[in-house]
């Protein structure tokens, strides 16, 4: 079989970083192997993400730069996937003529299918069709890469919450969810190939299996935390309306679960939440919060914020500030509010102007910036246990450490702080720590990360602590 080029431009969330994944075991059995050059290819994919206005732009940017490359081969072959090929469907093909096929978020499973026609007849297709199945892959055939430490791996797709800024419910559908021995075969092997670290993926992975009659979350957690050659879980997304006591349990039980939760808050004010249909109170976060950190004093809680939600007051944005006060994040994701096709938000009226939304969240980030930096200077001195996942980007230190020739690892800490840290040994390039768990002393913060020394120049043997020595 002749070898072709796959090149895959992921736009957006982890989800669409693990269907990128899937489209790549897909057309493996075509021929198809991935390229990092855009030049070379046969084959381009463009997983888009409609969340916010911004990330459907970058796609039709992305797009506007291929016609010179479809003239030079025309047997090219180009592909919009994802969440604005869904909501989009065959109108793209209509005002993109060198598109060839446009697949939604549920054809990802005849997409070789798809791509097979087209090699043969030069056809154009669009597949937008939904299925109230899960898709399920074979997932022998394509190892993860061996410097690969860290995987996702999605338990469940589509969403039933409807938060009214939303567009997920619309281009992913209902919520539904993976058997659990599916999940468990797929993160042994990842294992198997060398994955240490595995992240459960779900729009809201508190309701995981309730609608099936399938196992609890916590359960499918224990199951997970049964793989042997596993270091440590984490999930996203957690609905702070279904954060059950059993969830928060888990963090003190089980001693994989890293000790992290990503909690979207989304606002501070009781009747922007109501709008929002969040389900829940700014009372009932909070006790969460708290109930979170009783059991498990040092996790680490990150959140989502959107500003300038269509009718936010002045006083509804200051009940945000209070809250980061109170909570005190160890870092936050910020949006200014984007309205969605679909989304009923869109239609509601009392739109923030961009420049009081642009205001709010420079006044937010400023205010997170200061916690972030809290959070990370408390731990200089302390002792971090890392697991390494490759070399750090130069630019982090640039200006911050003089002399910068060595080599510079970085990896991550259970509480999913970057730290990047000199190994000496690895000077001369001979010899990799990617995979290892090494403790380092952290020196210095930075709002984005930590620099550190490894407190023993010997890595940990892999498999000796995880079980004892490390508790999230
Ligand atoms: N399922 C997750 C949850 O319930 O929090 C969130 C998934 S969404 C992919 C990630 C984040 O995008 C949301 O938490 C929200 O803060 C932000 N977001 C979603 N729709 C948005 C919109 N229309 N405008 C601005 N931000 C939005
Ligand atoms: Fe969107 Fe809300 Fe579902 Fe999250 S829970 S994906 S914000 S509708």
């Amino acid at each position: 079989m002749n070898k072709k080029y796959l090149y895959i431009n992921t736009i957006g969330c982890q989800m669409n970083v693990y269907d990128s994944e899937q489209m790549i075991r897909c057309l493996k059995p075509l021929g198809y192997e991935i390229s990092q050059s855009i030049e070379a290819a046969d084959l381009i994919i463009v997983n888009t993400c409609a969340i916010r206005e911004k990330a459907e732009h970058k796609a039709y940017s992305f797009l506007g730069r291929l016609p010179g490359l479809k003239r030079k081969n025309p047997d090219l072959i180009i592909c919009v996937g994802g969440c604005v090929a869904q909501q989009e469907g065959r109108m793209i093909l209509g005002r993109i003529p060198y598109v060839d096929l446009v697949f939604g978020t549920h054809a990802l499973n005849r997409l070789s299918e798809h791509i097979r026609n087209i090699s043969l007849k030069r056809c154009r297709i669009a597949d937008v069709e939904m299925t109230r199945e899960i898709m399920e892959f074979s997932s022998s055939g394509v190892p993860a890469a061996c410097d690969e430490v860290s995987k996702f791996v999605t338990i469940m797709r589509g969403c039933d919450n409807y938060c009214t800024y939303c567009v997920v419910p619309h281009v992913r559908g209902p919520e539904i969810s993976r058997r659990p021995e599916s999940v468990i075969e797929e993160i042994r092997e990842l294992v198997g190939s060398g994955v240490q670290e595995v992240t459960l993926l779900g729009q809201n992975v508190n309701s995981y299996g309730i609608k099936e009659g399938l196992c609890s979350f916590p359960e499918l957690l224990k199951l997970v935390n049964e793989i042997e050659g596993l270091f440590r879980i984490r999930f996203t997304t957690s609905h702070p309306k279904d954060l059950s006591e059993d969830l928060i349990a888990a963090f003190a039980g089980l001693e994989k679960l890293c000790s992290h939760i990503h909690l979207p808050v989304q606002s501070g004010s009781n009747s922007v939440l109501k709008r929002m249909n969040r389900k829940y109170t700014r009372e009932l976060y909070l006790e969460k919060i708290d109930r979170l950190r009783k059991i498990s004093p040092d996790i680490a809680i990150t959140s989502d914020v959107i500003v300038g939600f269509p009718g936010e007051t002045e006083d509804d944005f200051k009940a945000t500030l209070d809250l980061v006060k109170e909570v005190e994040f160890d870092s936050l994701f910020t949006f200014g509010y984007s309205d969605r096709k679909n989304a009923p938000a869109a239609r509601f009226p009392d739109k923030i102007p961009d420049n009081v939304k642009n205001e709010r969240l420079r006044e937010l980030l400023e205010l997170q910036e200061y916690y972030t930096l809290k959070k990370n200077s408390a731990l200089v001195g302390s002792t971090e246990l890392i697991l390494v996942e490759g070399f750090s980007k130069k630019q982090d230190f640039q200006g911050e450490q003089e002399g910068f020739t060595c080599v510079h690892w970085t990896g991550r800490t259970s509480t999913n702080k970057i730290v990047n840290f000199v190994d000496e040994n690895s000077l001369s390039g001979d010899s990799t720590l990617i995979g290892k768990r090494i403790e380092v002393k952290i020196e210095k913060a930075f709002s984005h990360s930590l620099l550190g020394k490894p407190v023993d120049s010997k890595p940990m043997p892999v498999g000796v602590i995880g079980e004892e020595s490390y508790a999230a």
